[in-house]
């Protein structure tokens, strides 16, 4: 645990499963009180859960009231809520690309104003932005899941710009290839081609990208910011 004498709030978007069900177990296990948003099911025992849709301001709202009045305010922001539509650019209807962008982006933007009120407040925040090593490879068949990933960059730097004076931090994760229900959908093919281009030959595991995670809101991370982290196996190197 971090040097702090009463534990830090935080908060993790999509706790209820994959690498958010794992980012929140692992900030439990280092001794933080932890909120998460879901939609469905639960975050891991110890957490706190609240019902939230990150495309739809007054749910996220709600969930911010309802963590603030039970563990405090939230200081330390995981944007993990994420989906992807893919398939090939003559194919994606306009539907696929906004849906995907309102959920990955804009839901980031959401969170992340509403959070940063409370961050100004306490002169302490640390934002984390959960985006992909193909925000900055790119992707074929994934135009509107590579546009949200690169967009939480320019988020994050941009918040870096405004609110780094005030303590608050703003970071990227960049993961590879991570073996949750997102991935596994992925055909075999796919799932082959990949792990031939990964030089760390193999997947990693939703704890890897957690333990980077609570890193990175520790104190040890307090002049990092606007940074690209990737946990990929070396798969996105050069960039
Ligand atoms: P999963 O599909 O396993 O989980 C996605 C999570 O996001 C679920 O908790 C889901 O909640 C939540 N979510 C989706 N839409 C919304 C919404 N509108 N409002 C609230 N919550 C929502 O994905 P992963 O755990 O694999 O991915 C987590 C993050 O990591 C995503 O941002 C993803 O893009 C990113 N990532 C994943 C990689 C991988 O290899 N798995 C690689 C790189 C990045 P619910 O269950 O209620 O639908």
């Amino acid at each position: 645990m971090e040097s702090t004498a009463t534990p830090r709030t935080v908060l993790v978007t999509g706790g209820n499963r994959g690498i958010g069900f794992a980012i929140a177990r692992a900030f439990l296990e280092h001794g933080y009180r932890v909120a998460v948003t879901a939609r469905s099911g639960d975050g891991p025992i110890g957490s706190m859960t609240v019902r939230a849709d990150v495309t739809d301001s007054d749910s996220l709202d709600a969930a911010f009231t309802a963590i603030e009045a039970e563990l405090g305010p939230v200081e330390i922001l995981v944007a993990n809520a994420g989906i992807t539509k893919d398939t090939l650019l003559l194919r994606m209807s306009e539907d696929d690309f906004t849906s995907v962008i309102d959920t990955n982006l804009s839901g980031a933007f959401r969170v992340v104003k509403r959070a940063s009120k409370n961050m100004l407040k306490g002169r302490f925040g640390r934002i984390i932005l959960v985006s992909s090593v193909v925000g900055l490879l790119g992707s074929a068949g994934q135009v509107n899941y590579s546009a949200s990933k690169s967009g939480l960059i320019g988020l994050a730097r941009s918040l870096t710009r405004e609110l780094g004076s005030r303590n608050i931090t703003a970071n990227v994760v960049a993961p590879g290839f991570i073996e949750t229900e997102m991935t596994a959908v992925l055909p075999p093919e796919q799932q082959a081609k990949y792990l031939s281009s990964i030089p760390a030959g193999r997947f990693a595991t939703p704890d890897e990208v957690a333990g980077v995670i609570v890193w990175l809101a520790g104190d040890d991370a307090a002049y990092i910011s606007g940074a690209v982290i990737p946990v990929d196996g070396g798969l996105g190197m050069g960039h």
